[in-house]
């Protein structure tokens, strides 16, 4: 009887002993987690304009009115605007220390950026850069800036970066190209504008803005290989740790140009992801499901077949119970999409989301945010996709 006794005993504290263990192996994890969110609770935004004027195309263009108001909002706030090179200098010698900090970037040198967005920043002491296509420039485009205007604008301390000669799809391999001539062709683009912009106005700052956006993974390496930095065109602040040749930027202009908007955007933080999955819906996940494993994600890239119409995308990161309710993805057209965790409810290793309608033929995204416990800011990731079109055959632009 007094064994049994002891026994029971000795099971209820083991017992117990485990429960506590369960207990402080949970707590530990969900430190770990906050800690992370913690680290990368300040960033910096990259913002991306094209033209600032009423006379341009509607969804590139910005109006003046607006963009002004973004830039007081900038002064109110007292955000720190640094210059693509001091960025560069932050992003490539590890740690971002800086939080309300913006960078100010422009692509394609619109003569509105010359006659409109310059006096503006110029009036605020606010540094920025222009991502230029240089045969633009060179053969006179309508609403292209000329060298002079530029080379003004150089002297004044405005920078000047790498967006290809021809404002080429990066991606499109050409009919009968075998892969390193295709590589050669759009390193032969990549260097002939960073040469150009060396002559004629004295700088090189090997860092390039994909036209269109549009890069894969053998254009990335061979642009680190070229030692130079990338920037996108999907939204999303830059934290610790981000992917050198996949700088997320906040695009504006269009429908994207108002207060709110902005505010929202320049005060977002990274979400620390670390891989991303792609692959194809499979249809089936529902709001909230936690699935112990992932389903077969493969996809090297962002390119998806005609008839693989319904993108899905996988993103690691550890999330608190907590945060894993509050997280939501949207797909561009189709609102707010299903998500479903990773792992077990407990320790979740990532998310899911899957589309529900066949995404637009051509580049669309997903877009995740999660707001911040400490702050209200928003977490954010974005990741683009693009569907060709039927036959699998690329869309004209
Ligand atoms: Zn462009």
């Amino acid at each position: 009887m007094k064994q049994s006794i002891n026994r029971r005993l000795v099971n209820k504290v083991a017992l117990r002993l485990s429960q506590c263990l369960l207990v402080a192996v949970f707590w530990a994890m969900t430190y770990s987690i906050v800690k992370a969110f913690e680290q990368n609770e300040r960033a910096i935004s990259v913002l991306q304009y094209h033209h600032v004027s009423e006379q341009t195309p509607f969804l590139t263009s910005i109006k003046p009115e607006a963009f002004e108001a973004h830039l007081d909002y900038l002064v109110q706030e007292n955000f720190q605007v640094i210059s693509l090179s001091a960025f560069l200098q932050r992003i490539k010698t590890g740690a971002l220390t800086e939080d309300k900090t913006a960078v100010i970037t422009f692509d394609d040198a619109y003569a509105s950026i010359y006659e409109t967005a310059w006096p503006l920043l110029k009036e605020r002491g606010f540094p920025f850069s222009v991502f230029v296509n240089t045969q633009a420039v060179d053969q006179k485009f309508k609403h292209s800036m000329s060298w002079s205007q530029m080379k003004e604008m150089a002297v004044d301390g405005v920078e000047f970066a790498n967006h290809t000669h021809s404002h080429l799809h990066l991606i499109r391999k050409h009919e009968g190209e075998t892969k390193a001539q295709w590589l050669a062709r759009i390193r032969g683009e990549i260097e002939q504008t960073e040469a150009l912009l060396e002559e004629k106005l004295g700088q090189s700052h090997k860092a390039l803005a994909y036209p269109f956006g549009e890069y894969n993974p053998e254009v990335m390496t061979l642009l680190e290989e070229m030692g130079y930095v990338g920037f996108a065109q999907h939204s999303g602040a830059v934290g610790e740790g981000v992917n050198l040749q996949a700088i997320p930027r906040f695009p504006f202009g269009g429908y994207y140009s108002d207060l709110d908007d902005f505010i929202t955007k320049v005060n977002a933080l990274a979400l620390p992801v670390g891989l991303v999955k792609l692959g194809v819906s499979s249809g089936e996940i529902e709001a909230g499901d936690v699935l112990d494993d992932l389903p077969h994600m493969d996809k090297e890239d962002w390119l998806y077949l005609h008839d693989e119409a319904q993108p899905a995308a996988y993103f690691e990161v550890p999330l608190t119970v907590q945060q894993s309710k509050r997280i939501t993805c949207y797909a561009s057209g189709q609102g707010r999409v299903p998500l479903a965790l990773v792992g077990q409810a407990d320790k979740i290793h990532g998310f899911l989301v899957e589309t529900v309608k066949d995404a637009p033929v051509g580049r669309s995204r997903f877009n995740c945010t999660l707001p911040s416990q400490w702050s209200g800011r928003f977490y954010w990731v974005s990741q683009p996709v693009i569907r060709l079109a039927a036959n699998n055959q690329w869309y004209p632009e």
